[in-house]
């Protein structure tokens, strides 16, 4: 007879770390999701029997390839490219590419892993995938960035496909890249499908998909604070980054009446004592994404504003947090200082930015804390409505694809409240999020017997 592995999390724990040895950022993210997966499947041995959460926290499939370039001087460049496909369980795998120095396969698997809990909690069809390369494209020219997207999607084309696996855009690959990477893949296999998200609108790409992250998290942040009964308006807000989530993270906040404070780049961090205005963020816009600059030149232009060279923005005194840039840049001592000024609510906008003594501090705190599988899923969910205009071929207005966004951002709220409500009107969205996305995840595992 056949004896169910019913092992401890602590053993879990240390399987998983001798099987990842040097990765890091992938135990802590397997860890963050198990200590509440383990409290949920506590009583229910099937999931145990079938080992879903060892199967989940282990990678379909990691890729891992040489991508050649040559350099505007004519020198021969040599990168590392990869694509995880994690998990396939409920739709195509799905998830970014990352360009970044820092990218390694300890950070993809991470990613991966996340991606599948947040692409179930979009209650679209979509399993978990992430890619990327230790390519910098900072101060390479365009043509530069080109022949490098296309080495890269040479390999990567044959890894992928519209009913296979979809990436989209994340750090460094914005409209641009996916431009390049998707002229290739057209190329190279003479197909025109909907292979990539995050396209150009002229050819299959969806509207408010360049805010859909950015604005989604604001929507989470909303729906958190509207449990207490409040809003955003008079808010000040503290956020990190100045990419493609931040700035359209600070533009929602200050629609819906709030002040942001501060943005962010890895040089450090501004504050604006006055708020940033729409024109500011447009600014910032221009300034970091089409020129490419840094963000201590935002006070040359407004001088009222103060650059803190090398630091994180948690520091300043706000009522809501949102770190947008990327993963751990928010420390257990920056959870604290946050909770000590007063923060009343933090919604991640960037993937895991919140170590794991944060995440215990916010906890404890009793802090309105969503962890970035739920708070950012806004963009996945674009990328899904993408997926299904090109299926259709066709294309949705403006007006409805904001009310889906809304929809899916209150109905992932929703799913947070149903697993994470503990009682005395304290959420535990981190505890909701992680088991409303397991939950989907392993019942369709579960259908498929051991695959
Ligand atoms: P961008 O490349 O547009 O912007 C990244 C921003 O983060 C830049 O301001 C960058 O500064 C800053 N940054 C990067 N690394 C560091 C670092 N080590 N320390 C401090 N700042 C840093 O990326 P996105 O805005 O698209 O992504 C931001 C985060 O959001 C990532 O965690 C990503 O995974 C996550 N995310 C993105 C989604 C999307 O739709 N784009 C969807 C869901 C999550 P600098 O210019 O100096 O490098």
């Amino acid at each position: 007879m056949a004896v169910s592995d019913h092992v401890d999390l602590p053993t879990f724990m240390e399987g998983v770390r001798k099987r990842n040895p040097h990765q890091p950022e992938f135990v802590q993210a397997v860890q963050e999701v198990a200590e509440d997966i383990y409290e949920f499947i506590e009583d229910k041995e099937e999931y145990h029997a079938q080992q879903i959460l060892r199967r989940i926290a282990e990678p379909d499939r990691v890729v891992s390839f040489r991508v050649c370039w040559e350099d505007d001087n004519g020198n021969i460049r040599v990168q590392r490219g990869y694509r995880v496909q994690n998990n396939n369980a409920i739709g195509p795998y799905k998830g970014g590419i990352r360009f970044h120095p820092s990218v390694n396969e300890s950070v993809l698997k991470f990613l991966a892993f996340e991606q599948t809990f947040k692409n179930a909690l979009t209650g679209l069809p979509m399993g978990g995938g992430k890619g990327g390369s230790n390519f910098n494209p900072k101060g390479k020219s365009v043509r530069e960035i080109m022949r490098f997207c296309q080495s890269f999607m040479t390999e990567l084309y044959r890894h992928i496909g519209a009913d296979v696996d979809v990436p989209a855009g994340d750090i460094g690959v914005g409209g641009r890249e996916i431009g390049f990477m998707f002229g290739q893949y057209k190329r190279i296999t003479n197909q025109f499908t909907g292979v990539l998200t995050g396209k150009g609108l002229e050819y299959g790409g969806s509207l408010i998909r360049p805010e859909a992250t950015g604005y989604g998290a604001v929507y989470f942040l909303a729906n958190m604070l509207a449990t207490k009964g409040e809003d955003l308006v008079g808010k000040t807000a503290v956020i990190s980054g100045s990419g493609n989530v931040a700035t359209h993270a600070a533009e929602k906040i200050v629609q819906l009446g709030g002040k942001v404070l501060t943005l962010s780049d890895s040089g450090g961090f501004v504050h604006d004592p006055d708020g940033f205005t729409q024109d500011k963020i447009d600014w910032v816009k221009t300034h970091k994404t089409h020129r490419r600059g840094r963000i201590q030149d935002y006070v040359e232009a407004f001088p009222k504003a103060t650059f803190h060279e090398g630091k994180t923005p948690w520091g300043v005194p706000c009522d809501v947090a949102l770190p947008c840039a990327t993963q751990n840049e928010l420390l257990g001592e920056d959870a604290r200082t946050l909770v000590a000024n007063g923060c009343k609510a933090l919604a991640e906008g960037a993937n895991m930015p919140t170590d794991l003594e944060g995440v215990h501090v916010f906890k404890a705190a009793r802090l309105l804390y969503a962890p970035g599988k739920a708070s950012n899923a806004g963009g996945v969910a674009v990328s899904g409505l993408e997926m299904s205009q090109n299926s259709e071929r066709r294309a949705w207005k403006e007006e409805e694809l904001q009310q889906m966004l809304k929809d899916i951002m209150f109905g992932i709220h929703q799913s947070c409240l149903t697993y994470g409500d503990q009682g005395g009107g304290y959420v535990d969205y981190v505890k909701g999020a992680n088991i409303a996305g397991f939950k989907k995840v392993a019942d369709a595992m579960l259908a498929f017997g051991v695959v």
